[in-house]
């Protein structure tokens, strides 16, 4: 199809290749695994594990970061900042965090009784990498995972550190970015990931990938169970760039509350990503229509998404349906707490991640990606 073979992490992404991971004796390694788990011994960090920070203290006067409260085994601690306080919390607890210690919407933090030091739209935006995960492919011979392939030689070759089946990330093999030229804004960038999985949500009957997609019984019992023994494979397409965004909301001023995410899939007023998945769907029917796939009678499974039944099969309108009964979130959840420059009126930290208006605050994690 003209694809070129790519870098994705490098200077041109759009193109295929076959996924990238980060890891190590052919398991995947964490960034605490890589990083934190080395330094531990170091004289200048502690580490406090099963820690919850509470509140970040902030000085009302000066509105300068002192340190945070902390929780642990039910007692609740201070630790002090000699230079400066870091939030890593993520891209729901960093700005639920700095929600709670009075730095957010003021409107907001009114309606929960919090004092604001400083009003920033904190959580007014977040952005996040959609997919659909209902694109199954039927193969007429075994190249596929299946629960069968993870024999105890293969648990045998992960526990020894060597590669395995049980080594690849999620089942998925080979990645392509493609600019679908739609509704992209920067025609090198592009629009749309498509994810090839060497197997689908039924190759391990339903037990634990199709939980990360919180894929309902229903949905499941439909689509994948009746080709649980089947060769199948799965390509899902990821929106890279969506116009739709939800937010983030305190339910409560009590830190062990979760806070309340609105993603807001969908939604964009010109109903461009619905219109950018059909693209990519469409996309990949053309390329299961390449020899390489057809060399093994690669077929779209027809089985209708349970509720969009009542529309023609492969129309437009039966796969809007189908995206909004089934698309699923890859948890890349991202501008919680945006960098901007300071005229950006969205922007919570500056180009040095600090936190506008505070002194010796800073947030360093996925929640200061201004954009997915
Ligand atoms: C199921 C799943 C699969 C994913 N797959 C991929 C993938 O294949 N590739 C990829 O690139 N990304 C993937 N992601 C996304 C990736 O994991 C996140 O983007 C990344 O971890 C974000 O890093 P972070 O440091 O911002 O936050 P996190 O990794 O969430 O780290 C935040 C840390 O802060 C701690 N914390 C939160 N609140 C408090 C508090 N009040 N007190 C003390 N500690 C607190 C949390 O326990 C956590 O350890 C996946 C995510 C999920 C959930």
């Amino acid at each position: 199809m003209g694809y070129s073979y790519v870098d994705y992490n490098g200077y041109q992404q759009i193109g295929v290749s076959y996924v990238q991971a980060t890891l190590q004796d052919s398991r995947r390694c964490s960034a605490e695994k890589a990083y934190l788990r080395k330094a531990q011994e170091r004289g200048n960090l502690k580490i406090i594990k099963k820690a919850l920070v509470t509140k970040v203290i902030i000085n009302p006067i000066t509105l300068e970061a002192e340190g945070v409260k902390y929780e642990r085994d039910g007692m609740y601690y201070t630790a002090k900042a000699r230079k400066e306080v870091i939030l890593s919390a993520g891209a729901f607890h960093s700005p639920q965090l700095l929600m709670l210690s009075g730095i957010g919407p003021r409107y907001h933090l009114s309606e929960l009784d919090i004092p604001v030091l400083k009003d920033l739209p904190v959580g007014q935006k977040m952005y996040d990498h959609l997919s659909f995960p209902e694109l199954v492919i039927t193969l007429n011979e075994s190249i596929v995972f299946k629960a069968s392939s993870f024999g105890i030689n293969e648990f045998k070759k992960y526990f020894s550190n060597q590669p395995s089946l049980i080594s690849t990330l999620g089942g998925v093999e080979a990645l392509a970015y493609l600019n679908l030229n739609l509704t992209n804004r920067n025609p090198t960038y592009p629009d749309v990931e498509l994810i090839f999985m060497g197997g689908g949500l039924h190759s391990d009957f339903g037990l634990i990938t199709r939980k990360t997609f919180r894929i309902t019984d229903r949905m499941y019992n439909r689509i994948w169970k009746p080709i649980e023994n089947e060769n199948a494979c799965q390509i899902l397409p990821m929106l890279v760039h969506p116009k739709s965004y939800g937010y983030i909301k305190l339910k409560s001023k009590d830190p062990h509350v979760q806070p309340k995410l609105y993603g807001n899939y969908l939604t964009d007023a010109y109903n461009e990503d619905v219109r950018t998945f059909i693209a990519s769907i469409r996309a990949i029917q053309e390329i299961i229509q390449t020899p390489a796939f057809q060399r093994y009678n690669a077929q779209l499974l027809d089985t209708p998404v349970p509720g969009c039944e009542l529309f023609r099969f492969d129309s437009d309108p039966y796969w809007e349906c189908a995206l909004r009964h089934l698309a699923v979130t890859l948890h890349h959840q991202v501008a919680t707490c945006k960098m901007g420059p300071k005229h950006d009126p969205e922007a919570i930290v500056d180009s040095s991640l600090r936190v506008y208006g505070i002194k010796r605050l800073r947030v360093a994690d996925a929640s200061v990606i201004p954009l997915p």
